[in-house]
């Protein structure tokens, strides 16, 4: 039996096409299950009993199991979502002002191993499937009913352009107008700066999140160390290279840490370096975990780095920390797997 949500549309077309039956089948199909949220095919009455029947013997439609959720005193909400080998996915639901937004794991553990990051710590376990990271949507989807999820984000567990052939599997899928139907401009996918995966994936996402960090490659190195493949002045002339097509939207996203990167120096060299780079800034005070050694900066020095950025012309806002109290902020996913070794031997 397949797993449905592995399947593109014309993957489908072409299952349906294999046994005989015509192809807009996969299109009553894409509808039915990602549009309407209906799972079920005993309740697809456009589809002849006998079809159903066989449909159900071919496809897997059941999203996964969400074994545990945690909400936080702000709204946000934290799944664990069973993987198909019974481990466990973390995705974030961000409820804001007129969105949802969905954060999703594109792997188990992750290899880039960023100092500042829970999920780092773990190390690589392995990629998730397009059938993974859509379940996590449809898991969610079920789970909301009537709400909808307005925007994707590639945020959660794991470096999404190092497992780049799912990813762009993935996105195709998402974004067929037949079924899930998010639009490239409410998809944002964030990376270390893998430039040969973000020069292939541009075209397909409008929103691009470049884990930053530092201004120099000494202190940029230290806290990531893919930092020595990808050094920062590769980073910023990839940035001017194809912001000329201007359909991409640039965020740099700057984990301000005490005493390590949150100085006026440091917001001085920021603003050097991205001088004449049309981006936006998120600075995201770090969120403490027992697993990590670094402190959440101080309040006043989280002003000082971003009014500095203001006086000199740059768009730049401070992230509020969603969900710090479940563990579901940014940099705190995939604690369970530190406390629970036994789960990814
Ligand atoms: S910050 Fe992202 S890329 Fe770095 S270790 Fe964590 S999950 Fe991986």
């Amino acid at each position: 039996m397949q797993n449905f949500f592995e399947l593109t549309l014309h993957q489908l077309e072409n299952a349906i096409g294999a046994i005989g039956n015509e192809k807009f089948r996969a299109r009553q199909l894409y509808k039915w299950i990602y549009n309407k949220g209906v799972f079920d095919f005993h309740e697809m009455t456009n589809i002849s009993k006998s079809l159903r029947l066989i449909f159900k013997d071919m496809f897997c439609t059941d999203p996964p199991e969400i074994k545990d959720i945690l909400r936080s005193n702000d709204g946000t909400i934290k799944f664990g979502i069973t993987a198909s080998d019974g481990r466990t996915m973390e995705s974030v639901l961000i409820p804001e002002k007129g969105r949802n937004t969905l954060c999703l794991s594109s792997q188990i553990g992750c290899r880039m191993g960023c100092k500042f990051c829970v999920t780092g710590k773990i190390g690589f376990v392995r990629n998730l499937t397009s059938a993974e990271i859509i379940g996590q949507i449809m898991a969610v989807k079920r789970y909301l009913g009537e709400q909808k999820i307005t925007n994707i984000v590639f945020m959660g567990m794991g470096e999404p352009v190092d497992n780049l052939d799912t990813l762009l599997h993935t996105l195709e899928i998402m974004k067929n107008p037949l079924g899930l139907d998010f639009s490239h401009r409410r998809i944002t996918v964030s990376s270390v700066g893998l430039l040969e995966g973000l020069r292939t994936l541009e075209p397909k996402v409008a929103g691009l999140a470049i884990s930053l960090n530092a201004a120099d490659d000494g202190k940029r190195t230290y806290l990531m160390p893919i930092n020595r493949l990808y050094p920062i002045r590769d980073i910023i002339g990839f940035v001017r290279e194809f912001r000329g097509s201007k359909r991409v939207r640039i965020t740099f996203e700057y984990v301000l840490i005490k005493g390590f990167n949150d100085s006026l120096d440091d917001a001085q060299q920021l603003a050097q370096l991205l001088t004449g780079v049309k981006c936006k800034i998120n600075l995201i005070p770090f969120n403490e975990s027992p697993y990590v050694e670094f402190k959440t900066p101080d309040t006043k020095a989280v002003n000082q780095f971003h009014d500095y950025l203001l006086q000199r012309h740059f768009t730049a806002i401070v992230r509020d920390s969603r969900g710090q109290d479940i563990g579901a902020a940014c940099g705190q996913l995939g604690a369970r797997y530190l406390g629970t070794v036994q789960e990814i031997s």
